[in-house]
């Protein structure tokens, strides 16, 4: 019996407003399960200009920060709990490169996303980046989980 598998751990994933918007919802869902995760949580969310604030707290003051929780305010957002061992690096290897255009093929962005002239703000997917990210993260979307 080996004892070296991760954990099993939790990550918060979002589809974007642009992933609804296209119809991409069920596809990046699909992608998720055919990878062997599950589901603790799916919700469709409006998220609020202050709990966008808080889930990108760390990208505040960039140039890109503003553009962004507008671009979130956009439309709905798919939020998601995804469980597994190693789900938190798992789906940011599904999810693949922050810009669609770099983004391998054969990942969520380097498939289904591209430049659309809005640099990388519109890339269908967030995905918890450590462990400590995702217990945030989930927190604040998911508060009664
Ligand atoms: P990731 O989502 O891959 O973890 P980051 O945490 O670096 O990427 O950035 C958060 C989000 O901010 C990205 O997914 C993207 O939507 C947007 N973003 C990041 N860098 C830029 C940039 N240089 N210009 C525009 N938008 C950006
Ligand atoms: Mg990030």
């Amino acid at each position: 019996m080996t004892t070296n598998a991760p954990a099993v751990s939790r990550t918060l994933v979002l589809v974007k407003p642009d992933g609804v918007r296209r119809g991409l919802s069920g596809e990046i869902l699909r992608r998720i399960e055919a990878k062997g995760y599950t589901f603790a949580a799916v919700q469709l969310v409006h998220p609020t200009r202050e709990l966008l604030a808080e889930h990108y707290a760390e990208h505040e003051g960039k140039p890109f920060f503003e553009p962004l929780v507008e671009f979130m305010l956009s439309g709905p957002v798919l939020a998601v709990v995804a469980e597994g061992h190693g789900v938190i690096p798992g789906f940011r290897s599904l999810a693949g490169a922050t810009d669609p255009t770099a983004a391998a093929p054969g990942t969520v962005r380097g498939d289904l996303g591209r430049d659309w002239g809005l640099k990388v703000t519109q890339n269908l997917v967030h995905g918890s980046d450590s462990e400590e990210s995702a217990a945030r993260e989930i927190a604040l979307w998911f508060p009664a989980l």
